[in-house]
């Protein structure tokens, strides 16, 4: 494979490029199959066809999954875990609606442990 970051070929699957220090994956120049220039938001290389990888890691929140459970259960009523997360919006919803009676609360504590909550940018909440 080669580093999707600075193009250098790489044997096996290296967690990081020898050549540049990153994870492999996570760089966006080149195709992680032939080497090729590729455009950061190309879904595939031109040159050979392959899928370009993605570092999956850059796709996920970086706000933790339990604060988000523990406050979505302890203070969930007053919508503090959405403030967290930045979504001030539907945070003073939650706030006027007192968790919609409890039912929102209960479904967004489930869906923080499940990992299914999203932050502001639309990134799921997965790391714990
Ligand atoms: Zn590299
Ligand atoms: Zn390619």
């Amino acid at each position: 494979m080669y580093c999707r970051n600075c193009g250098k070929e790489l044997t096996g699957e290296p967690e990081i490029c020898l050549g540049c220090g990153a994870k492999p994956l996570r760089g966006s120049d080149f195709c992680q199959s032939c080497g090729a220039n590729t455009s950061t938001l190309a879904e595939v290389c031109v040159k050979c066809g392959a899928r370009l990888s993605r570092d999956e890691a850059a796709d996920v929140s970086p706000k933790s999954r339990l604060a988000v459970s523990l406050l979505a259960w302890f203070l969930g009523f007053w919508g503090i875990h959405r403030f967290y997360l930045g979504k001030i919006g539907t945070g003073i919803l939650m706030i006027l609606t007192l968790g919609g009676l409890g039912i929102w609360q209960l479904i967004d504590f489930i869906m923080a442990v499940a990992g299914a909550m999203k932050d502001k940018n639309g990134k799921p909440i997965k790391k714990w």
